[in-house]
C-alpha cells in the first residue's frame, strides 16, 4: 500500500520523509503518475508538496527573479516578469504539453524529471538560473548544468528538494526566445528545440549571446564555439547558416520515434535562421 502524505511545511515535510524512507516526492505528478502506471514500481510512499505555501511563492528584487519549485508551468505563463523580461521561458511554457499539464506541472518538476526534451531546461541554461536545494540539514544551491547530470539524473542526494529557482533578470535590452520544432506544436514529440539569449549593440552587433539546445543530446547541449562564431557579428542569414553547420556538427541526438538523429541535427542547425528575423 502506497501512503499519501500532505505536509503543510518544510519542518513537517522532513520529519515525514525521514519515517518513512524510499518515498518519492510529488509535485504535480504528471511525469511521477505517467512512470508509476508504466512501470508499475509504487513507491511505500509519496510526499505532496502542493500545502507547503513556500514553494509556491514568486518574489523578485531589481536583480533576480526567485521561483519556488511547486509553481506551475500555467503560473509563469501569467507572470508579468516572465512575460517581459523572460521570453524564451515564457515561450517554453506556453508549448508545454496541453492546458491540463501546464496547470499541474511545475517547474521543480521538469527540472528534477531532467528529460532531455524538458522544454524549461534550455531557458534556464541560456539565463544562467540556479537551483536552491534543501534537506532536513543542509542548503546549496548549483547550476542548473551541475544540477542536471544526465538523462533523468540529477545531483539531488537521498533527503534533499529543490525548494526554489534563481533567475537572473537580463538587462535592459537583452532578447530571449525559445523555438521548439515538433510533430505537434504543444505535446510532448519535440524534435529539436533552441533556447536564446541575445545583447545586440546600437549598430546590431552581438554583443552577448547564450544558446542551448533540447532533444539535441543526452541533457540541453550547450556550444560555445557557434556563440563565439556569432559574438562580434551581425545576425546575417549568412552567418547564421554557417553557425548552424557548426551547430548540426556539435549536437549529440539520438535516434528515436520522432526522427532520426541526422534529422535533429539538420533541425538544430536550422532553428537558428529563426534568429534573423527577430529584433
Ligand atoms: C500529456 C503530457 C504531456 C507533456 N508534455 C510535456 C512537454 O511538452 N514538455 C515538457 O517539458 N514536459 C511535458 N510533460 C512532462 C511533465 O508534465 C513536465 O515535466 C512537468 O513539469 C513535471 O512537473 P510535475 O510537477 O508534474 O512533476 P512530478 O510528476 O510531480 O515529479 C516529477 C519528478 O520530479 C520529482 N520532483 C518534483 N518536484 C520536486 C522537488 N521540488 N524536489 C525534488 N524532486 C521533485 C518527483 O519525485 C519526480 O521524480 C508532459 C506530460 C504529460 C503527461
Amino acid at each position: 500500500m502506497m501512503e499519501i502524505f500532505f505536509p503543510d511545511s518544510l519542518d513537517e515535510l522532513w520529519a515525514i520523509m525521514s519515517a518513512n524512507p524510499g518515498g518519492a516526492v510529488m509535485a504535480g505528478g504528471t511525469d511521477l503518475l505517467v512512470r508509476i502506471r508504466k512501470t508499475g514500481r509504487k513507491p511505500p510512499a509519496l510526499f505532496c508538496l502542493e500545502r507547503i505555501d513556500e514553494l509556491k511563492q514568486i518574489r523578485e528584487n531589481e536583480k533576480v527573479i526567485f521561483i519556488g519549485a511547486y509553481v506551475t508551468h500555467q503560473r509563469l505563463l501569467e507572470n508579468l516578469t516572465v512575460q517581459k523580461r523572460l521570453r524564451a521561458l515564457w515561450d517554453a511554457v506556453s508549448v508545454l504539453g496541453s492546458p491540463p499539464v501546464r496547470h499541474s506541472g511545475t517547474i521543480g518538476g521538469n527540472l528534477c524529471t531532467a528529460s532531455p526534451a524538458g522544454d524549461t531546461l534550455p531557458p534556464l541554461y541560456v539565463f544562467g538560473a540556479e537551483v536552491d536545494i534543501r534537506s532536513k540539514s543542509n542548503k546549496r544551491s548549483v547550476s542548473v548544468a551541475e544540477f542536471i547530470t544526465g538523462p533523468g539524473r540529477t545531483s539531488l542526494h537521498s533527503g534533499e528538494i529543490v525548494t526554489r529557482v534563481s533567475i537572473p533578470l537580463p538587462a535592459p535590452g537583452t532578447i530571449s526566445r525559445y523555438y521548439k520544432a515538433g510533430k505537434r506544436k504543444a505535446m510532448a514529440i519535440t524534435v529539436a528545440s533552441m533556447a536564446v539569449q541575445a545583447k545586440k549593440d546600437e549598430n546590431g552587433i552581438i554583443e552577448l549571446i547564450k544558446l542551448a539546445w533540447g532533444s539535441a543530446g543526452a541533457t540541453v547541449v550547450t556550444l560555445p564555439e557557434a556563440e563565439e562564431f556569432l559574438r562580434g557579428h551581425t545576425l546575417s542569414e549568412e552567418r547564421l547558416r554557417q553557425a548552424g553547420k557548426l551547430v548540426s556538427a556539435g549536437v549529440t541526438p539520438i535516434d528515436d520515434i520522432r526522427g532520426s538523429a541526422a534529422y535533429r541535427r539538420m533541425v538544430a542547425g536550422n532553428l537558428l535562421l529563426r534568429l534573423a528575423h527577430e529584433n
